[in-house]
Parts: structure tokens; C-alpha cells; sequence
């Protein structure tokens, strides 16, 4: 009879917690990477390069190990992704959509522009028409030639990253808005908490333009932005409604800090269309209410716009 030993069961827990990596390294879409150059770094995920002369990524890669740190404390795990750098001229090979050098998330990848963004070049262009005394707070911060990629790159990858965190358990969200909202609110949370010298670049930009009014967006309803979403709305409507978003995601989290992060990203998983029927509107709002917050249901009843 073969003595029991002590190792078996250790044996037995270092083959699970090794399927365990193993599971959660496999939901990396490795695909995207097959032709980019892998960087050296210290930081727990994966860093590949479509070009390794243009050297701008320190300071991003920085802000995205922090918020790992943040996200992975807050939502209790260790998340895997890898982050990709992709050029302008090779993202239509490389990211999942359009347009160029807009931080995106998918598949546990986060991708990243190396050069700069399309949008950025936009709206900077957009902006050096209007008249120079509106121009002084964000010059202040963007710096004199306004560099609008400080919030389009190094803002916006911290939102795409919070992305992944309930994209590794599901990616049919009962509503496109919870999800877009979950995503600011974590950004929020983690440039508030722990990244002071971020904070102006992610506030100055929106509070920018939600002071500019709401001449830009055609629609406005919450039922809107589900049924266009981002195919349908042009970008400055859509743009329009991830503003309201930060709106809303600031005044819950300046009240509630970020206790309800946990609770809406469990919510989001537990009720993906995947493991649940689509909730109405008024079930929805009775089911925020009770499951993350009040604050949470009351967004329904009390969008502007109906
Ligand atoms: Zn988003």
C-alpha cells in the first residue's frame, strides 16, 4: 500500500492554482500579438511595440501598473492582460476598431496609440479656431500647444483597462451605458485616490466641454445611446455622452467614494445577457437600487433627458 505523504495534496493545489493562471493567461487574444515587438519591463503584464524607436510609454505603462495595483485590490483579483502600442498606420491590423490611436479593450488586451491619436489631431484643430480667452484652462493644462493626447491617451487607457475587469466574466451587459459608466467611474476612482498628478487631465477636458453646452448632441436619451451606440451616433454626440457619464460618475463617486465599485461590477457579471434575460428598464432600476445603491437606480429616473 502506497504511504500517504505530505506532498500529494500540495502537488494537488499547485496543479489547480497552475490551471487557474493557465485559465486566465488563455483569455489573452494572443492573435493580436503575433508580429509586435514584446518590450522588457518589471510590470506584471505583457508590453509589445509595433515600433520600438518611438520611445513615449514610460509614463503611460506607469499609470497603467498603478491602476492595476488599485483595480486589483478593488475588485479582489489579479487581473492578466497585456498592453499593446500600435501606430497609427498599423491599427487597422492590429486594435479592434477604428479610429486610430483611441484606446481600446478587448480579449485582455489594451491597445494603445504610439503615435498620436486621430481624435486628439481633431478636436486640437477644432479648438484653435475658437476665440483665445476660452482657451486658458486647458492650456494651463494640456500645456500652450494644447496636447489633448494627455487626456485621450493617458486618461482614457485607465477607463479602457477598468473595461477589462468585467469583460474577463462577460461582454452582454444589460445596458451599454452601466458599462461605460462602471469603466469612468473606476477611472475616476483610481485618478482621485491615487493619482494626483493625473487628476486635471482627466477633469479638464470634460468639465471643458460639458460647460460648452449640448449643441453638439442629436440625441440625448439613454434608449439613444443603447440603440446607435458608437456605429450610429457621430463622435461628438457619442463623445457627448461618455461626458455625461463623467458627470454622473463624479458626483457618485465624490459621495459614495468607491464602495459601490465591487458592488457594480458584481452586478454587471450576475446580470450579463449571457446568464440572464434583458431587465426592463423599470426592473433595472428597482434591481440598481437594491443590489449596488441608490444612487445607481436613481440614474434611470433622473437622466435629463427622456
Ligand atoms: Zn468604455
Amino acid at each position: 500500500m502506497k504511504k500517504p505523504t505530505l506532498m500529494n495534496p500540495i502537488l494537488v493545489l499547485l496543479f489547480f492554482s497552475t490551471i487557474g493562471i493557465k485559465a486566465q493567461e488563455s483569455w489573452i487574444d494572443n492573435s493580436k500579438h503575433s508580429g509586435l515587438i514584446e518590450l522588457n519591463t518589471d510590470y506584471p503584464f505583457k508590453v509589445l511595440v509595433s515600433n520600438d524607436t518611438t520611445n513615449n510609454t514610460t509614463e503611460t505603462l506607469k499609470n497603467m501598473n498603478n491602476a492595476k495595483l488599485y483595480f486589483d485590490k478593488t475588485f479582489q483579483t489579479n487581473l492578466k492582460f497585456a498592453v499593446l502600442f500600435i501606430e497609427n498606420k498599423k491599427w487597422n491590423t492590429y486594435a479592434y476598431f477604428p479610429p486610430p490611436g483611441l484606446p481600446q479593450a478587448g480579449s485582455g488586451n489594451v491597445i494603445l496609440g504610439l503615435d498620436k491619436s486621430i481624435v486628439s489631431m481633431e478636436v486640437e484643430k477644432m479648438l484653435k479656431k475658437l476665440p483665445e480667452q476660452h482657451l486658458g484652462k486647458l492650456k494651463s493644462v494640456y500645456g500652450n500647444n494644447i496636447d489633448l493626447d494627455l487626456f485621450y491617451r493617458e486618461t482614457l487607457s485607465i477607463h479602457e483597462l477598468a473595461h477589462l475587469y468585467h469583460f474577463k466574466e462577460g461582454t452582454k451587459p444589460q445596458r451599454k451605458w452601466l458599462q461605460e459608466l462602471f469603466a469612468t467611474m473606476s477611472m475616476y476612482a483610481f485618478i482621485k485616490n491615487n493619482c494626483n498628478t493625473c487628476y486635471d487631465l482627466m477633469d479638464t477636458y470634460p468639465e471643458f466641454m460639458i460647460a460648452s453646452g449640448d449643441q453638439m448632441a442629436e440625441f440625448k436619451t439613454l434608449k439613444d445611446f443603447e440603440e446607435k451606440y458608437v456605429q450610429k451616433l457621430t463622435p461628438q454626440n457619442y463623445e457627448w455622452f461618455q461626458m455625461q457619464f463623467y458627470k454622473t460618475a463624479k458626483s457618485i463617486i465624490d459621495s459614495k467614494n468607491d464602495t459601490v465599485l465591487l458592488k457594480l461590477l458584481h452586478f454587471l457579471i450576475r446580470t450579463d445577457l449571457d446568464k440572464t434575460h434583458k431587465l426592463s428598464d423599470i426592473e433595472l432600476t428597482s434591481r440598481l437600487t437594491e443590489e449596488v445603491g441608490k444612487e445607481m437606480g436613481d440614474i434611470l429616473t433622473n437622466w435629463k433627458y427622456k
